[in-house]
This record gives structure tokens, C-alpha cells and sequence, in this order.
């Protein structure tokens, strides 16, 4: 290892050797080498102390996986007693693994009715990748090769491999990984009321917003269109929620113009909007294929999973032959049973009831953020929140981005000990699903107090 020394430097030895050599995702390096990475010791519940001493609320737990919040002993027993038994077990070439076949049961029972099937993978970039693939496999043997074109939305977020994140709606991201989109990927605007909904009321901007969709299938020619990929709320791209009338419209539309509909619930499942998932807040009735990840082993596991539905399973089982495509550790007996372990207590605890319930009083906590001088928006669903600042509320100004108002707040709130996120200037909360009442007040007091700090 290369020689150490931090005489004349603001940063620890542990953070010298974490420069040296390990590469982090989504990093800008040489402020992490100048800062330092904040280091992360252990957790417990809702909290993660540093290797400072420091004790953070994870207000983001982790990055909106850790559902059932960090240390629970018995997730930890079942993946040690799994190792023990069978520690690997391949689900290519006609072999498969009881907890796999449980946990592929259990998806099917608690995802929106029609995903019947299974295909097992290890990351929510993954499992999208896999929807991509099977929206084109099914329109090759359904005898409509012509139907190719995915569309997807401005501000989405799908993954971090080339084809997710030429599905994602901020070309930075495929930039970053060499300028290479990939073909056949038309984009239309996202349902964002605040900002694109001038002049009507948000119910009325849900049908316009869902008819850009119409807009676009008509332009390129319904016979062209293979499918819509999207979020039922939109993460990573910014907390936008959509007006209630606009996924009832889409579902008419994809209907109508037999367009595929792809559901990516990656930050939405597992009871982050206060149900299950996010199709069932929304009202998204019968997806065709759906990506599921994060939440379903509270990420004490890698793994996630693409739902399928009868209509293209059926032709993939019937007139198929073989699918090329899986990864190694596609349905690994650990993650699975993991994850049924994580479902068995977010049932017995009644967690998404609790998510639910606590949702009120976070999004009354979300609500009264509005009077704050900084803040131009606020939006919630279950324990979701997305909390916008601007330079002029009245004229819905945005800060010259420049400025980095979002992350100069974000470090003010780490100071008092919550994590959040900036995306760009909208600040957003998405805590383990098993917070209380007196530690979401505690999130809320830190992050009043940090805006305040920002303004
Ligand atoms: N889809 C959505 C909606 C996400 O929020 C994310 C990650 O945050 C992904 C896909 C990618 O998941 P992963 O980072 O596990 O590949």
C-alpha cells in the first residue's frame, strides 16, 4: 500500500486510504478528495454513526432501501442459516433453489394482479434492463418486429447501465458514461405540475401530461411503439408526484395503441407510498412487466426482480426457446431467502399499514414547510417527500444552478445530523419505513432549521 501521511491535511488516515483507491459511484472526485467521504461505522433503527462518533437519522434510508431500517438481527439469522445450507445455488440450465421458488410465490401474490412470473436479478438497473429486453423478445414472436421504439420521460431515472440510462431523462448520466444513448428511445415531458402545469389546475394538467404521451405515439406511429417506461412517481428525477388523473389516462392510452406498459417500482415498492406499491397509490391497474429491487430485502441482500405478466410470459414459455439472458446470481438462495424473511416481518409488523398511517403525519410536517421563505413547493406520498426551494416564490423562479442552494442545504442539515438529498434544488426525505412520530418531528425540526441556515 502506498505511504500514508495526514501532517497538513484536513482529512483522517482512513479517508486518505479511501481516496487512494476505491472509485465511488455517482462521485465528483476531486471534492470527495479534497472533503473526504463521510465514513459510516454502524447503524441501528433509523440511525448510522460515523466513524467520527457523529449520529446521523438517515433521512433517505440509505438511498430508499433500507425499509426496515438498519441492525434487525433475524434477517441477519436467516441469511447466516441459508449460507450454511446453501450457500449458491445457479438458476441457469434447469436448476432452481426453495427459497427462489418461495420468494418468486410470494412476489406473485403481492404484486397488482397478472405479473404471475418471475425473473430474478440483483440490482434495479438489472431488473429494468431485463424488462427492456423482454418488451423487444415479445414483439418478435408476437410477429410485430416493426414495434421498437421505447418511450420514456424527461427526469426518469431506470439505472446506471448504458441501456437504462439511455431510458433515464437526464443525458448527463449517459454522457458521463461515454456519450453512448442507446437507439430507439423517444422521450416526452414528466407530469411536473409546479413547473409545466402553468395556468391549470393539477388535475386538468394530468390529462395534458399523460396526452403528451398520445401526442408521441401518434407521431411516431402507433405500430412503431413497443412501450412506456416509467416510474409511478418520479425518485431520482426530482420528487415529481403525478396529478391523480394522469395514470388512469396513460393506462387508456398504452390500451388503445397496444402499447406495452414497463412499471419501474425500484423506489416505489415495498410500501413507500404507505401500499405495497406504488401501482396501487396510483391506481396503475394491470402493468405488463414490472422492476422491483431495493425494499424487497430492505437491501440487506442484492437482489430485485422483474415481474411479468401472463400475456408475456405465455409467449416467452410457448414459442420462445431459449432466453439468453440472466446473470449469475439471478435468484441466489440467500437474497431469496432474505427477502421472504424482510416480507415476514414487514407483514407480522404491519409495516406498510404503519407507513401509511405515519404518512399523515409526515406529509402534515411536509406541508407546513411551505411558509418557509425558501420553498416554492412541497409534495408527499407516504413517507415520500419532495421539498422544493426557489430564488421567487411567486414567479416560481428556480436558483441559478450554480448556486448549489440544494446541496449547501443538505450539508447544513448533515451538520445537525439528518441525511437528505438535494436533487438539484428540491429537497427530499425518504426514511426507513419503521421511523416514529417523535423521529420524524426530530427530522422535521432539523430540516426547518436547515433551511433556515440556507436562506
Ligand atoms: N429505478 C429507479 C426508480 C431508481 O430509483 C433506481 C436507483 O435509485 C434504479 C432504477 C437503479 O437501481 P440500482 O441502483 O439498484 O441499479
Amino acid at each position: 500500500m502506498n505511504e500514508i501521511s495526514t501532517i497538513n491535511s484536513p482529512i483522517t488516515a482512513l479517508q486518505l486510504r479511501d481516496n487512494l483507491h476505491y472509485l465511488h459511484p455517482f462521485t465528483d472526485y476531486a471534492e470527495l478528495h479534497a472533503e473526504g467521504s463521510r465514513i459510516q461505522d454502524h447503524a441501528e433503527g433509523v440511525y448510522i454513526w460515523d466513524t467520527d462518533g457523529r449520529r446521523i437519522i438517515d433521512g433517505l434510508a440509505g438511498l430508499g432501501c433500507v425499509t426496515l431500517g438498519y441492525g434487525r438481527k433475524e434477517l441477519a439469522e436467516v441469511a447466516a442459516r441459508q449460507m450454511q445450507k446453501l450457500s449458491y445455488s445457479q438458476s441457469f440450465f434447469k436448476t432452481s433453489n426453495e427459497p427462489a421458488i418461495q420468494l418468486a410465490e410470494k412476489l406473485v401474490e403481492l404484486t397488482p394482479k397478472g405479473l404471475n412470473h418471475v425473473f430474478f436479478t440483483n440490482s434495479g438497473s438489472e431488473a429494468n434492463e431485463t424488462c427492456l429486453k423482454l418488451v423487444h423478445r415479445y414483439w418478435n414472436l408476437a410477429g410485430k418486429p416493426d414495434k421498437r421504439v421505447i418511450i420514456a420521460r424527461a427526469q426518469a431515472y431506470h439505472g446506471s447501465t448504458i441501456a437504462t440510462t439511455s431510458l433515464s431523462g437526464n443525458p448527463v448520466f449517459y454522457t458521463s458514461g461515454g456519450g453512448m444513448p442507446i437507439s430507439g428511445i423517444e422521450r416526452i415531458e414528466a407530469p411536473y405540475w409546479y413547473l409545466n402545469g402553468a395556468g391549470e389546475t393539477p388535475e386538468e394538467f394530468g390529462l395534458t401530461a399523460a396526452r403528451w404521451l398520445e401526442d408521441k405515439i401518434l407521431e411516431l406511429g402507433a405500430e412503431n411503439v413497443a412501450a412506456f417506461f416509467a416510474e409511478p412517481f418520479q425518485g431520482a428525477g426530482g420528487a415529481i408526484l403525478p396529478p391523480d388523473t394522469y395514470w388512469p389516462e396513460i393506462q387508456r392510452i398504452c390500451r388503445k395503441y397496444d402499447v406495452l406498459l414497463v412499471i419501474d417500482e425500484v423506489v416505489s415498492g415495498f410500501g413507500r407510498t404507505g401500499k405495497w406499491f406504488g401501482c396501487e397509490t396510483f391506481g396503475i391497474e394491470a402493468p405488463d412487466l414490472m422492476a422491483i429491487a431495493k425494499g424487497i430485502t430492505s437491501s440487506y441482500f442484492p437482489m430485485s426482480a422483474t415481474m411479468v405478466s401472463d400475456r408475456i410470459a405465455s409467449l416467452l414459455i410457448e414459442k420462445g426457446g431459449e432466453f439468453y439472458h440472466g446473470f449469475t446470481n439471478s435468484g441466489h438462495p440467500v437474497g431469496a431467502a432474505v427477502a421472504l424473511e424482510n416480507i415476514r416481518i414487514m407483514e407480522r409488523e404491519q409495516v406498510v399499514e404503519n407507513a401509511a398511517e405515519l404518512g399523515k403525519h409526515f406529509g402534515e410536517h411536509v406541508a407546513s414547510l411551505a411558509d418557509h421563505p425558501l420553498v416554492g413547493n412541497v409534495r408527499s406520498c407516504g413517507l415520500f417527500a419532495g421539498i422544493q426551494l426557489v430564488a421567487d416564490k411567486d414567479k416560481r423562479v428556480l436558483f441559478d444552478e450554480a448556486l448549489r442552494v440544494g446541496d449547501h442545504c443538505s450539508t447544513e442539515a448533515l451538520h445537525r445530523g439528518l441525511a437528505l438529498r438535494a436533487i438539484g434544488d428540491t429537497m427530499t426525505l425518504m426514511p426507513p419505513l419503521i421511523i416514529t412520530r417523535g423521529q420524524i418531528d426530530e427530522v422535521f425540526a432539523m430540516t426547518r432549521d436547515a433551511l433556515d441556515a440556507t436562506a
